[in-house]
Order: C-alpha cells, then structure tokens, then sequence
C-alpha cells in the first residue's frame, strides 16, 4: 500500500505485517507527524504558563495568540471571539447549557434537531430537567431539516437554536446559512455542533451568520481533548468552568498550550491541501457508494446523496446483523462502524439512522465507513470486495433471507432504495 495522499503517512504503515485500512475516521483521525513536531517544544522548551508574566510565561502566551489568530482566519472570525476548550463535547455543554439559562428571563423553549450529536442531546435533556423545554425537528428521509418546519417550531419563548453542521453517522450537511437567517429573524441565537464539517466543508461564520460554533481537534488530524467554542461579540453566555481568568474570563483553566498549537498546525494543513483532500475523499466516497449499491443486493445509502461530508458513507444491508459485519470486517483489517450506539454499549439501533425512517432491523444491518487522506483506490477495491463476500457469507446463515429468497416474506418498503436517484 502506497501512499499517494499529499498528507505525510507515519512509516510504519508502509511496514506493517497485517494491512489495516481505517474507515472511521468520523471517530477520529490520526495525528499528523507535523502536528506532533508543532506540540513537542510546548512540553520540553516552551512549557511556561501564559498566565505568568515573566517572558517564559509570556512566550507561551504569545504562541497562543498566534495559534487563535491562525484557526481565527481560517474561519473569518475575530481571534478574540474563539474560546479553547476540551474539545466538542465541552463546547456543545457550554453552548446549550450556559447559553439557555442566560437567556432564561426571556424565555426557556429551545429548538434542535432529532440528529444531533449526544453531546447535544444529552444535553437538552439536562436542561429539560432543569424546566427548559426543547422541540427536536424532525429530518426527511436524507437527514435533512426543512426550513419552513424550523421557521414553524420558532415560539415567542424560544431563545436559542442548536442545529448540528454536518451529521456524524450520515454525513447530510444542513443548510446552516439559511437556518441561521430563520433564526435571527425571530431573534434567536443560533449555535451549530461543527465537529464534523470543520476542515471538510468551508466554513465563514461571518457570512453564515452563526452566533456559536463548536469544534473540535481529533476529528481534523489535532489531539483528543482540543477543541473551541466560537462565541460572537455580543452573545450573552455564562461561564462553564470557575477559576481564573483565562480565556477573557470565560474559560477557566491553565490553556493547553501544546494541543491548542497543534489544532492550529493541524487545521492550517487541512486547509492548505482543502482542494486535493476533497477531490480524493470525494473521489473514493463515489467509487464506494457506486460499487456497494451496484453489487451488493439490497443494500441502500444512507443520508443525501449529494449534500454530504466529502469522506462519508453509510450503508444498511438488509438481513445482515451490523455488529456481526463489523467484527468479520474487523478480522480483514478493515475497520469501520454500526448504526447501534457503541459508544453506549447498546445495541438499539441509532436515533439518527431511526429518524430518517430506517425500521429498527434494517438500522441495526448499518455500516459507516469514513475515508481519510491515506486510503487508496485499492483499499476501497478490497473493502468493497470483503464487504460483498461477507454480507453473502452471513446471508447464508440467516433464516430471514431463506425465506425472503424462498419467497415467504414481502419484501421490505426500503429494499428498493438501493437505486441511484435521490
Ligand atoms: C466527535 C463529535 C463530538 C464530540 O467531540 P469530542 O471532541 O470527541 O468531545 C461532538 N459532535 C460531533 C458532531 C462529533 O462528531
């Protein structure tokens, strides 16, 4: 396996016994070696506190003006608006929590969708149960919110949005631009979990128009445990975290200097090899989706056709266990993941793959697969051929399809979905 990508490949991949391909890069990626070299002077050299006012304390203060200018700039944000936390989850905590209660004198009805991140979820129902109440908008049946059915939800008591930017599971990117336009003609503050479309979708907040964005450094080639929260000037929001005075006193806590200089490393490269990773990415995604419908049998796409992450794809294979697909995929070296809620250790199918009107048993026969910068035509060749040899093998074994082959069972209403048209 060579690597054609323009990112720089860690040596060992070209080395290894077992060819391992990683399609699930919507999990995390890898850290790049330029990102890591960025970050190793901020331990051993470079490791004062900003907050202490010697000039070792100060130079590592400076390095993380320059850090917040740079992610700043990619966005077209103002650096001071940019609060570094400990990741998406942080940011999505903070945006939904502290921002509705700021904003509770005015009212406490906040809107979001039925597929967002459980980091916005969990959330909501957190703030539920603290007297807020929250309306999750229903998706189409390629994850997408309609903007009338937002506009229509909008009560004279909501104070605040959360629309996720572009889906985890399904990859559908949301029309974020006109959302926010909706919102802030009902004088709404509008937030948008970004974690998935940062560095994979360009982003302007200006002339989106979003008043928070949260992100986050593992899902763009940073460290675990980085991330931001981008707040416009003028947005009431309390602080998450007590302590000192860091981050214009709304984010306590001595900055992780190292991880902060190496999201910015790692998103300026991203950004700078924009063009080439999304023409690749794009390029295998199609070769995947084209190949698993046309030669699986009922199989579908899950999530739009067009309007998705450019390393996306998500599939259901009728008659198929997900878990079963994932672990035989997992002994060839392919690694991916289901539609179930791993993260939980339940096996119930995902809230995202059932709100866009997948029955539970077809949810539960799902497989993401997420292509990063380092994957070759011929890993998807591979992962394309083991994924049909597999699904028959475990075919096979399935009473279910015997008698849906023997004729005993009509077919399900999605088994006919696996065309190209939507
Ligand atoms: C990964 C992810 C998060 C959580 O980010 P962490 O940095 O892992 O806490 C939140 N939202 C979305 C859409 C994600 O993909």
């Amino acid at each position: 396996m060579t690597n054609k990508s323009a990112l720089p490949v860690a040596p060992e991949k070209e080395e290894a016994m077992t060819r391992q391909i990683y399609l699930d890069n919507a999990a995390t990626t890898k850290v790049l070696p330029a990102v890591v070299y960025e970050m190793l002077p901020y331990y051993t050299e470079g490791y004062g506190n900003p907050s202490s006012l010697y000039t070792f304390g100060q130079q590592a203060r400076t390095a993380l003006t320059n850090a917040r200018e740079r992610i700043a700039r990619h966005l077209n944000a103002r650096e001071q608006d940019l609060y570094f936390t400990s990741g998406g989850t942080e940011s999505d905590n903070w945006a939904l929590k502290e921002t509705a209660f700021a904003y509770a004198d005015k009212g406490k009805h906040i809107i979001t969708s039925a597929i967002e991140h459980h980091a916005i979820t969990h959330s909501c129902e957190w703030l539920k149960k603290h007297g807020f109440e929250i309306t999750y908008l229903k998706v189409d049946e390629f994850g997408l919110i309609d903007p009338a059915v937002f506009e229509a939800a909008i009560r004279p008591d909501t104070t605040l949005a959360s629309i996720i930017f572009a889906n985890n599971e399904i990859g559908t990117i949301q029309p974020i631009k006109e959302l926010a336009a909706i919102a802030h003609a009902h004088g709404l503050v509008f937030h948008t979990d970004a974690v998935q479309a940062l560095a994979n979708v360009r982003i302007d907040v200006a002339d989106l128009d979003v008043d928070m964005l949260s992100a986050s450094a593992h899902k763009f080639h940073g460290p675990k445990g980085i991330g931001f929260l981008y707040i416009r000037k003028g947005i009431k929001t309390r602080s998450f975290m007590d302590g000192g005075a860091q981050e214009r006193k709304r984010r306590a806590g001595t900055e992780n200097v190292p991880s902060i200089m190496g999201m910015a490393k790692a998103l300026d490269i991203c950004m700078d090899l924009f063009d080439e990773r999304m023409e690749l990415e794009t390029r295998l995604r199609e070769l995947l989706i084209n190949r698993i419908l046309a030669e699986v049998p009922y199989s579908r796409l899950n999530g739009h056709r067009s309007e998705r992450l450019p390393g996306n794809t998500n599939f259901s294979f009728e008659f198929v266990e997900g878990e079963s697909l994932l672990l035989t995929l997992e002994q060839k070296g392919i690694l991916a993941s289901s539609g179930s809620a791993c993260a939980s250790g339940s096996l119930d199918p995902s809230h995202v793959l059932l709100a866009i009107g997948l029955p539970h048993e077809i949810a539960h026969g799902s497989l993401r697969l997420t292509i990063g910068e380092d994957i070759t035509t011929d890993d998807i060749n591979f992962t394309v051929d083991t994924i049909k040899e597999v699904v028959s093998r475990l075919r096979a074994m399935s009473p279910l399809y015997e008698d849906f082959i023997a004729g005993k069972k009509p077919v399900s209403a999605v088994s006919h979905a696996h065309t190209l048209e939507h």
